[in-house]
């Protein structure tokens, strides 16, 4: 630890705590690195108080008081007054015990926590200043440094967030009472995600988006099949539409768009929510005094190991860009303690998977067949429709698919596509097959618990080797 005439010196100084930046804070400590973790707002970062953790609470409760109410075909008939109130406080509890969870396992990993905005000064110190007026600064000298300061919304001009009539996720996730109709602007993963939730609690939802389709790279019958399920809830989608601006109208706000032909269109709606992406938040550290500059799209670029163009400092999460997923970001901040801490860790984006969690559900991780191709191989494709579980049936939900890629000549799986009832779940197996480096005959041959979902991916896996027992073999 180098100590001088300032105030605090630490081995690895972490600056956000979001799940990049604790992680690697935690990975830090365990690894026997003096650690110190700065965070300028809430540890957990967007992910535990505005992101994942928060939508998915509202997801779920709204997915459970809609399911109530539409369960006659199982002879149930039952009425769901939801309490948004309640339903937000609720999710608050949980947001305040993972957050305080997140202290504790970093203090428990010996990491020290300084709570305030880091600064760089130079390639070895940087500058904290605690929040609030009187509240002081201080420096902290490092020898190596993470970058986590995450990301942040992309403002969409002529859409002033107001947290009144133009939300965006954050205050969405926090209202006091439903409001009649919203207008969704983007139709990629929080507008697709959050829209669901508010038209399952009763509100009348318009999603625009600019694109031909909703959510951009998930493939056409995925996404189509989220789509109808959420017109079937009464969501109306106007594609091919750029927002442009808004006016009031009374009480509402009337949105006006314009399509790629130059057509104009409006829709009026009581709260207007812009989701039309995240950029990463590069420009919070003064990054300009290690000597790194941001890529074009604002991120900071980092190799395998984290590391940037500045000697010793890394840099992990959303500040480096898509995909801006925790998951991801908890992996790259592992990584970057552990190269900190001289171990051989490296990244491996092959099997990081990604998932929406819409109804139903999407999971996908690696390859697609196209994809594959692209990569050399010659893929072989098995699939399993949802509709032929009967596990999927006595849940209630037999849309979707599992399809999965593996290489025709080895039976090595490249990747998988899941559309249905805890894809975001199931999406796993197919992502420890690829990491492990396991054939199709790996998981067809295993042994699932029956009936459950997870058979599903065993059958697609089987119906590739053309010895599915549930399904057509091609
Ligand atoms: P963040 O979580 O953004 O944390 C960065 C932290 O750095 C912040 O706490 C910030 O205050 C702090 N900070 C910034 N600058 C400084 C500074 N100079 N000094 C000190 N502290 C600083 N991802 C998923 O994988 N699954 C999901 O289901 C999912 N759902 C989402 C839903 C929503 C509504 C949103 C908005 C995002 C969602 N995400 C989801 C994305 C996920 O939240 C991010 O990928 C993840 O939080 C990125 O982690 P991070 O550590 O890079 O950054
Ligand atoms: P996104 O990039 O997923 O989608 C933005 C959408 O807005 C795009 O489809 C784009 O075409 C559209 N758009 C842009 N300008 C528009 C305009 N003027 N009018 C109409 N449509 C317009 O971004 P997001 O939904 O804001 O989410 C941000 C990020 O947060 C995601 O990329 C993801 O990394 C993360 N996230 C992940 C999850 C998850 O993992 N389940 C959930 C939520 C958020």
């Amino acid at each position: 630890m180098v100590v001088g005439d300032i105030s605090t010196g630490t081995e690895l100084l972490v600056i956000g705590g979001g799940p990049g930046g604790y992680a690697a804070a935690i990975r830090a400590g365990q690894l026997g690195l003096d650690a110190t973790l700065v965070e300028a707002d809430a540890y957990g970062g967007t992910c535990l108080n505005e992101g994942c953790i928060p939508s998915k609470a509202l997801i779920h409760a709204s997915g459970l008081a809609h399911a109530v109410e539409h369960a006659e075909s199982m002879g149930i008939h039952a009425r769901a007054d939801v309490d948004l109130r309640g339903l937000v406080a609720w999710k608050d509890g949980i947001v305040d015990r993972l957050t305080g969870g997140v202290e504790r396992l970093c203090e428990a990993s010996g990491v020290n926590l300084i709570e305030g905005r880091a600064e760089f000064v130079d390639g070895n110190t940087a500058r904290v200043a605690h929040g609030g007026e009187g509240q002081g600064s201080e420096s902290v000298e490092f020898e190596r440094a993470v970058v986590a300061t995450g990301s942040r919304p992309v403002e969409l001009p002529g859409f002033e967030v107001d947290g009144e009539r133009i939300l965006d996720s954050s205050d969405a996730l926090s209202l006091e009472a439903l409001p009649e109709s919203l207008c969704v602007v983007g139709g990629g993963y929080i507008g697709m995600e959050l829209s669901t939730a508010f038209a399952k609690l009763g509100a009348d939802v318009t999603v625009v988006e600019a694109l031909d389709d909703v959510l951009p790279g998930y493939g056409d019958d995925a996404t189509a099949i989220v789509r109808d399920r959420a017109e079937e809830l009464g969501i109306e989608f106007r594609r091919g539409e750029a927002a442009q601006g808004w006016a009031e109208a009374g009480d509402d706000a009337r949105v006006t768009t314009e399509t790629g032909a130059g057509e104009t269109n409006s829709y009026t709606a009581e709260r207007v929510l812009v989701a039309v992406g995240r950029e990463p938040a590069a420009d919070t550290c003064n990054l300009e005094a290690v000597g790194i500059e941001p890529s074009e799209d604002g991120s900071i670029e980092t190799d395998d190991a984290t590391r940037t163009a500045a000697e010793g400092v890394h840099a992990v999460g959303d500040v480096t860009g898509e995909p801006m997923l925790a998951h991801a970001a908890y992996r790259e901040g592992r990584v970057a303690a552990e190269v900190a801490a001289g171990e051989p860790a490296r990244l491996d984006h092959r099997a990081i998977p990604a998932a929406v969690f819409t109804d139903p559900e999407i999971g996908t991780v690696g390859l697609d067949a196209e994809g594959a191709e692209a990569e050399g191989f010659d893929p072989v494709v098995g699939e399993m429709p949802m509709g032929s579980s009967g596990r999927a049936l006595t849940l209630g939900a037999e849309t979707g698919f599992v399809r999965i890629v593996a290489d025709a000549e080895t039976g090595f799986v490249l990747g998988a596509r899941i559309v249905g009832p805890d894809a975001s779940e199931l999406i796993a197996e197919v992502g420890l097959a690829i990491e492990m480096g396991a054939r199709l005959g790996d998981i067809a041959g295993t042994v699932h618990v029956h009936p459950t979902l997870s058979e599903a991916v065993a059958e697609a896996a089987a119906n590739a080797q053309g010895t599915a027992l549930h399904t057509p073999n091609r």
